[in-house]
């Protein structure tokens, strides 16, 4: 069997909080900074995303800080909790790098290191990386998510060429998290508020569909996204290229939890692709 190429080390990327500001009774902004951002390599796309390394309380690691190496060298209780997180600015000139978090309770680590979160605290990450951004050749823009999809999307709007058409429909708790969005595209945002995935897939299956060629953006709690997969794929017939769309997070799961069930998902299709072949 050949060799396999060594796996490529992501630099981790050591960031200090600037600021933070509650922009809505559930989204934190969180401002960050420091001699770190040198390292940061930024990318055109509207979805970047960086993974977020929690350490566990109690662990110190060593310096520098050496992701595979804490891999190799610590029990796997020990290694820090990766979350995924969207980049919501990039400022290379005031050397910022701006993440928005949804409050969703005492749950979790993410969540609660926002709100807690004060000027000077570390945060270390990888990234960033993105797949996503509005193609200048669509004839117009589907987006669609829930207050997780809101830093991405709000990016997208805002990168979306001027007078292009484009429909958002977005889910959030109440009117109290609205956001407002620079932009010059032919925008037409519907809020629902709640916390419904049907009522958002009702909503998306209730548009009329502009003429022409769609882009859609289509990200939040993987239940509603799984059937909006099926709509705007199979019955709308969205081409593969065109149509960004995945689960961010799963109602009762933890990122973990949400990532192994991906995983699983994926080789179980490969293994089951690979017996009709
Ligand atoms: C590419 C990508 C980009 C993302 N960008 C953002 C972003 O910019 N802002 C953002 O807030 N989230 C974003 N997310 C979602 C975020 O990664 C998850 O919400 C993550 O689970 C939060 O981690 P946690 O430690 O706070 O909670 P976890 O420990 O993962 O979960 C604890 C509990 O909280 C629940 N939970 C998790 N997220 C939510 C939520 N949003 N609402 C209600 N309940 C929830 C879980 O189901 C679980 O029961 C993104 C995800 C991906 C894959």
């Amino acid at each position: 069997m050949a060799d396999r190429p060594a796996p490529r080390k992501r630099p981790v990327h050591h960031l200090l909080v600037q600021r933070t500001e509650r922009l809505s009774p559930h989204m934190i902004r969180v401002v960050l900074g420091g001699e770190g951002f040198a390292t940061i390599v930024n990318n055109d796309f509207t979805d970047r995303y960086v993974k977020l390394l929690f350490g566990q309380p109690g662990v110190t690691y060593p310096e520098p800080y050496d992701a595979e190496a804490i891999r190799r060298d610590f029990p796997r209780e020990q290694w820090p909790t990766t979350r995924t997180y969207t980049v919501r600015r990039c400022d290379p000139v005031a050397r910022e790098l701006t993440i928005d978090f949804v409050y969703h309770g005492a749950e979790g680590y993410a969540g609660p290191w926002a709100a807690n979160a004060k000027p000077g605290d570390p945060l270390n990450l990888m990234g960033p990386s993105g797949a996503y951004a509005p193609s200048a050749e669509a004839d117009w823009h589907l987006l669609v998510g829930d207050e997780s999809a809101l830093p991405a999307i709000g990016s997208a709007i805002e990168a979306l060429p001027a007078g292009v058409p484009a429909r958002a429909l977005l889910l959030v708790h109440g009117e109290a998290e609205e956001q407002k969005f620079d932009t010059a595209a032919d925008l037409e945002i519907t809020w629902l508020h709640g916390d419904s995935g049907a009522d958002l897939v009702a909503a998306v299956r209730a548009l009329e569909f502009l003429p022409g060629t769609v882009q859609a953006f289509v990200h939040g709690e993987a239940g509603f996204v799984a059937d909006l997969r099926g709509y705007l794929g199979k019955e709308r017939g969205i081409a593969r290229e065109l149509l960004s769309i995945s689960g961010y997070w799963r109602l009762g799961k933890n990122e973990d939890g949400w990532q192994a069930e991906k995983r699983e998902t994926r080789l179980r299709e490969e293994a089951e692709a690979a017996a009709r072949a």
